[in-house]
């Protein structure tokens, strides 16, 4: 057996000094406990935050004891209620490849007939996210406009079909000509402007002839300034993210944003999707619903191999995914 433990907290980017495999013994489950063959495991930006031990929402990860991670996987052995060998579950645990837990935070998955990739994306955390974020704080009304970063993402995707469903104009903002070329013509954005290209600001302008009703934030730094330009009245400011900064090693400051809320009477509000973990259920039922009826389509990105979690992760910060990064094993 073998795990990913957090060799040192990284500054910058995580590097091979940030990750070190390592030998361990495979256990057999005691009572409570379940052994789990891991089938694909998730890389999320927030990890990056559990690298450091700044105070934040979630505990930091520990130097020397594993990292931890959304999985879906296949019950080995069970010596627990509830769960039989065959079994799917998925939720957070260890970077291992055979990994011995109780069934606290584990769940079956509900329906073992779809891609079970999807249980760590569109029908897993990220959807999650995509899902009470703009519905409960964006709250966009048809024919309002919706503005997304990182929008060919794992969240991103999922807030732009939803925004779409609930017949909102979206513009989605990534990087690069092939992720704009995806938003439009795959998930069928109104318009998508590359934050890479010169004439960004230009390009955003003109998909935003309305201004803007609702910014689901992923990113932050220089694209969020650029995007604030345009808000509209009572506005609504969805803070799910920054990963543009999450590498960061001095703080990042940009333009003041409060007189821009005032005068939009604007509303901007962080949000954590665990906070929202009542009404996962509900979510879950209505986001299957919509990958059923194909009104949600989900890209996932995939790496190969239980060695190679630390590049997926890194993945995550080169913009080389599209849609959900995540490993298989
Ligand atoms: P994604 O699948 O969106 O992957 C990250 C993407 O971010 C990359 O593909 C890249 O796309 C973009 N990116 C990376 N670096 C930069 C940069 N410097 N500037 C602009 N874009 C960048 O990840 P997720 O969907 O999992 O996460 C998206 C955001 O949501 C993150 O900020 C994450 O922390 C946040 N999140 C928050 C949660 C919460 O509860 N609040 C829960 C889950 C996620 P591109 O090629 O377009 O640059």
């Amino acid at each position: 057996n073998e795990q990913f433990v957090l060799a040192n907290r990284p500054k910058g980017t995580p590097d091979d000094n940030t990750f070190r495999l390592e030998e361990i013994s495979k256990k057999d489950p005691s009572a409570n406990e379940v052994m789990i063959k891991p089938l694909y495991i998730s890389v999320d930006p927030y990890m990056r935050g559990r690298m450091s031990d700044a105070e934040s929402y979630i505990a930091p990860f520990e130097v020397d004891q594993p990292l931890h991670g959304h999985v879906v996987g296949e019950v080995l052995a069970s010596k627990a209620d509830g769960f039989a060998e065959g079994d799917y579950v998925v939720g957070i645990m260890p970077w291992q490849r055979y990994i011995t837990i109780t069934t606290d935070n584990i769940q079956k998955v509900q329906d073992a007939n779809v891609p079970l990739h999807l249980y760590l994306s569109t029908l897993g955390m990220t959807g999650q996210t995509a899902y009470h974020g703009l519905l409960k704080i964006g709250q966009p009304q048809s024919g309002e406009t919706v503005v997304v970063s990182a929008a060919s993402g794992a969240v991103g995707s999922v807030v732009g079909q939803i925004a779409k469903i609930k017949g909102a104009k979206v513009v989605g903002i990534a990087g690069g000509t092939e992720k704009v070329t995806y938003l439009k013509d795959t998930l069928g954005f109104d318009a998508a402007v590359d934050y890479k290209s010169d004439d960004f600001e230009k390009s955003l302008e003109e998909a935003v002839p309305n201004g803007v009703d609702v910014y689901f934030e992923n990113v932050g730094g220089k694209i969020s300034d650029a995007v604030f330009k345009h808000l509209n009245t009572f506005s609504r400011i969805p803070v799910c993210g920054t990963i543009s900064n999450y590498n960061d090693v001095e703080q990042d400051i940009g333009p003041r944003i409060q007189p821009i809320l005032i005068k939009n009477q604007a509303l901007m509000q962080g949000f954590v999707v665990a906070n929202y973990s009542d009404d996962f259920q509900e979510a879950g039922q209505t986001l299957a619903e919509w990958v059923k009826d194909g009104k949600i389509h989900t890209e996932v990105s995939v790496e190969e191999g239980f060695e190679n979690l630390p590049k997926a992760f890194n993945n995550l910060f080169e913009g080389k995914n599209l849609g959900k990064q995540v490993v298989k094993i």
